[in-house]
């Protein structure tokens, strides 16, 4: 090997030993008759020593030479150094370098490389190389690793065999588009890059397989954004023979040993919670468990009583910002004006403070007397100091705007700790959504999840209010995982693509393959599946899952650094039959 020890690894202990070391020049000071040269690699950074008198004078003049990114070995005899750095590993250490070869030079880099950069996202992604040389990037991908390696071994534990699908595949209906990739042998035909493994791990469990998981890519063609990428990676699994509990004690499970394995934490106790109970009480379906502010309707206690805007609202919701009180008018009227905002679009804010000395005041004192103010902080369960938010218009836009606000105080408050983890399920998730633009129910997970068999008969008179055997788990508002119970019998499964709107032949053109595979003795089965880029991002406790990524897009889904997409050979078009006429 060109070392003998890495940057990361020389101590006290080491001192008069002899030893080679290898890396690239992160920083070279030049005093004139002493230089000092950081050397970097992945364990760390060490530092050389040239000194005048003691060194030979070419090795002097080569260390001056040196560029920064250069690549270099050097050999020298571990000193203990007389001014320590007690920030750095081997900061008690330095090498006196005899001999010093320039394995590589380099052109000075676009970017400084440490921790701290003067590199832009732009220029970054473009050299993502060299941004991976970066400690605080590599360890992203570190900790991804370790990740991928905790997963698989928890995984093996439990009996799970890992199978891998193909890439190259038909349409799977996840609600996405698909990527799609022309046949060269088949012209005028395409295959679809999988959105998941979905048809492909339930196969496998008709097949016998029992306990499925891969660590798989997946491609959707969405619209990007800071938490999403057009390839990302699952933890994709599937087992058959269990119940819904089953599923959520083995991958709550996975989660804890994860928490446990890579960050020394011991996950409490994950709360169920129904996906009604959670749009009720938090006006979104993956509620955010830090803190608490849990939505308070007002209806009853506020509607009659002249307010008109109120008197018309389908739903007067509120949240209770604990010690909050102290806003100012300012404050107030920036929260006002921040969920007027088209993004969240409500009309106004309603607020009523519960002043230190008992007293309340509220922005429709006009309308409300303070004997009924007191009636709203007892629902609320306020006390002195705290501040009230009130919504109201139509219910379901309303409560999604007081989900956005709850959000917004927690953080104005401090309560979304970076450092603790709320898991939860959300259970019990509706079968069928209905789509405003295609006026027709599309499958809320996908069409291959179970219908609640109590809820079977609204199929018919009330889809909307059929429940699935669906879950998710949230970490922090963050959905990091979904999945269901199966159907496993044909008729259940066309019933299924016939709600959906499919006709038979449709249903049987697409997924004919899946229903006969039922028909052959399919087990009862389910699965979930984890965004695994999302979760790396949780446990890092970063928002963008971009920098769990070695080679991200960016928001075009573009690859910069080798400028992907790109245009095609006219030859390669030829030989895919594939003529270019691109719309206007
Ligand atoms: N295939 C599903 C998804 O990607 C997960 C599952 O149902 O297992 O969301």
């Amino acid at each position: 090997m060109l070392r003998t020890h890495t940057c990361g690894e020389l101590r006290l202990d080491h001192v008069n030993q002899k030893v080679t070391l290898a890396g690239w020049v992160q920083r070279v000071r030049n005093k004139g008759g002493l230089i000092w040269v950081d050397l970097r690699d992945r364990y760390g950074v060490t530092q050389l020593i040239f000194e005048e008198g003691s060194t030979d004078k070419s090795l002097l003049e080569k260390a001056a030479q040196l560029g920064r990114e250069f690549v270099v070995q050097a050999v020298g005899v571990v000193i203990e150094r007389t001014s320590k750095n007690d920030k750095l590993p081997t900061g008690a250490i330095e090498i006196k370098a005899e001999e010093l070869t320039v394995l590589n030079p380099a052109k000075v880099p676009p970017f400084i490389i440490e921790d701290e950069t003067d590199g832009g996202d732009d220029l970054r992604m473009k050299y993502r190389y060299l941004d991976l040389r970066r400690n605080v990037v590599r360890e992203k991908l570190q900790l991804r690793h370790r990740m991928m390696q905790e997963t698989r071994k928890y995984m093996d534990g439990q009996n799970f065999i890992e199978v891998e699908t193909p890439v190259l595949i038909k349409s799977t209906p996840e609600g996405a588009r698909d990527f799609v990739v022309p046949s060269r042998v088949n012209p005028g035909e395409f295959y679809a890059l999988p959105q998941s493994p979905q048809t492909f791990k339930q196969l496998l469990m008709v097949s016998g397989f029992d306990r499925y998981f891969q660590i798989v890519k997946c491609f959707r063609d969405e619209d990007l954004r800071a938490d999403r990428q057009p390839e990302f990676t699952q933890i994709d699994c599937e087992m058959a023979f269990v119940t819904q509990e089953d599923i959520l004690n083995t991958f709550e499970g996975l989660i804890k040993h994860l928490f446990s394995a890579v960050k020394g934490i011991e996950l409490g106790y994950v709360e169920h919670m129904t996906y009604a109970d959670a749009m009720k009480g938090y006006g979104n379906d993956k509620p955010d468990l830090r803190f608490d502010m849990k939505f308070v309707e007002l209806d009853h206690l506020a509607k009659g009583k002249g307010f008109s805007i109120f008197d018309q609202a389908e739903l007067i919701v509120g949240i209770c910002a604990k010690g909050a009180a102290e806003y100012t008018r300012k404050q107030i009227d920036e929260l006002t004006e921040w969920v007027k905002r088209p993004q969240i679009g409500a009309k106004g804010l309603v607020y009523v403070r519960y002043n230190a000395d008992g007293t309340l005041k509220s922005s429709v004192d006009k309308f409300y007397s303070s004997e009924d103010l007191t009636f709203w902080a007892q629902a609320f369960g306020a006390q002195p100091g705290d501040l009230m938010l009130v919504l109201s218009g139509e219910a379901k836009t309303v409560r999604k705007q007081l989900s956005e606000l709850r959000l917004k105080m927690g953080e104005d408050l401090g309560l979304r700790d970076r450092n603790v983890f709320k898991p939860l399920w959300v259970v019990d998730f509706p079968l069928l959504e209905w789509d405003e633009e295609t006026q027709r129910f599309h499958a809320m997970h996908h069409p291959f999840t179970s219908p609640k068999r109590e809820d079977i008969p609204l199929l018919e008179t009330d889809p909307g209010a059929v429940r699935a055997n669906a879950y998710d788990l949230v970490i922090n508002g963050v959905e990091i995982g979904g999945g269901s119970i199966r159907i496993h019998d044909r008729a259940t499964q066309q019933l299924m693509f016939t709600h959906l709107g499919f006709s038979d032949e449709e249903a049987q053109k697409q997924f004919g393959f899946l229903m006969e595979a039922f028909e052959y003795g399919a087990p009862p089965h389910g699965g979930i599946a984890f965004g695994f880029d999302r979760l790396c991002a949780i446990f890092g406790g970063s928002d963008s899952i971009r920098d769990y990524i070695a080679f991200p897009k960016n928001n075009s889904g573009r690859d910069v650094m080798i400028d992907s997409p790109s245009t095609i050979a006219d030859a390669q078009l030829e030989e895919l039959s594939i003529r270019v006429a691109l719309k206007k």
